[in-house]
């Protein structure tokens, strides 16, 4: 398993250089071909193409229903947030029980369980329903070319579990999550001399920051409602009243009857000063995942077997989004955080606790099998 890792770590796929995202799935086709999976690849014009790897029931399970039923869908991406040449800096290294590299945690590590557990069925012939195996490219950037893909094929399967990082240092899964959306906010003012002609002036900067106040209020934290401007920009000399400035605001909902809601008071929002306009864009890109009655049962499950193996297993909520989103707003029951335990996603310091990786597969191939 380090080994595929690291050679999976090493091959760089930062979402947005489709060359190098296309390697890493020309290599993962490979794999799991290698493994009897049927490969269908989804090609894209600027995101790496997206991969589905199909493959049938275990051998002996040919005669019961499972084994022919709808699949079990084990989702992710494989893409990363590290541009090229990241790898110089942070080589993969094995170190206090630890295997640190980019993109290790989030996600080449579940990947790497993906197949292990995959390979150790097919080891015991033991029978489970058919797998799909769904990788896309374009997850850190928001699924853009991923989603319908995502929507696609989970449509056709009995259940999702999603190989994403698992949560905090005890690695909980993660049984629901936060909608996610951005809106940019752009004021047009008028600019003039800030000291010949200041009253004909429409500052776009002090209209933008009258807005942010309005739009800040929007949080509600109880109920699970966040919105964070998290870039400001405008203005073009201090000695000009600003013609021009924008935000973008990061919102997160808990609820999914919460979208139109937030989006319909951005879209109330109106001028304080007349003759200034302002023209938002952008609106709530990822539903929430719920904790429906399907990922209550599907938790249940993956505890039982924990359990069984003498592991702890809790569950927990997160703000952030992933593919599960999209699968589980469409009502097919989704299980998150099944991938490896961790820290450091999206940071330098980011690594997996090597040991984990054996016993979450085993788990993961428990639950294959039970499905
Ligand atoms: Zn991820």
């Amino acid at each position: 398993m380090l080994s595929l890792l690291k050679h999976m770590v090493e091959i760089e796929s930062p979402s947005d250089d489709k060359a190098a995202v296309d390697r890493m799935g020309a290599f993962l086709a490979q794999v799991f071909e290698r493994l009897g999976g049927k490969v269908t690849f989804y090609p894209q014009q600027q995101a790496g193409n997206h991969l589905k790897a199909e493959f049938a029931g275990g051998a002996s399970g040919r005669a019961s229903g499972r084994a022919s039923g709808k699949p079990a869908l084990l989702l992710g991406h494989f893409d990363t947030v590290w541009q090229m040449g990241t790898l110089a800096k942070m080589p993969f290294r094995i170190q206090d029980g630890r295997a640190f590299g980019p993109g290790v945690y989030d996600m080449k590590a579940g990947i790497t369980m993906m197949i292990f557990a995959l390979r150790a069925l097919k080891a015991a012939s033991v029978a489970h329903r058919p797998v799909t195996v769904l990788l896309d490219t374009d997850e850190e950037v928001g699924s853009t070319t991923g989603r319908p893909v995502v929507e696609a094929t989970a449509k056709e399967c009995e259940a999702v579990l999603v190989l994403e990082p698992s949560q905090g240092p005890k690695g909980h899964l993660k049984t629901s999550r936060k909608g996610v959306g951005d809106i940019t906010i752009r004021v047009c003012g008028r600019a003039s001399h800030s000291g010949v002609d200041f009253e004909k002036g429409r500052s776009a900067i002090v209209e933008l920051a009258r807005q942010l106040l309005e739009i800040v209020k929007f949080t509600d934290l109880s109920r699970g409602i966040t919105v964070n401007p998290g870039v400001i920009q405008g203005g073009t000399r201090s000695n000009v009243i600003a013609a021009e400035a924008w935000a973008e605001v990061d919102l997160r909902i808990a609820r999914a009857a919460d979208a139109s809601l937030l989006e319909q008071k951005f879209a109330a929002l109106k001028p304080f000063d007349p003759d200034c306009t302002i023209e938002l864009s952008g609106g709530i890109n990822r539903p929430p995942m719920e904790r429906t009655e399907g990922t209550v049962r599907l938790f249940g499950i993956a505890r039982d077997i924990a359990t069984a193996m003498g592991m702890p297993l809790e569950e927990s909520a997160t703000g952030g989004g992933s593919d599960g989103n999209f699968t589980s707003a469409l009502g097919i029951p989704t299980l998150d955080g099944l991938g490896a335990v961790g820290e450091g996603a999206h940071a330098a310091n980011e690594s997996v606790v090597v040991e984990e990786l054996f016993s979450r597969t085993a788990l993961l191939a428990g639950l294959i099998q039970t499905l």
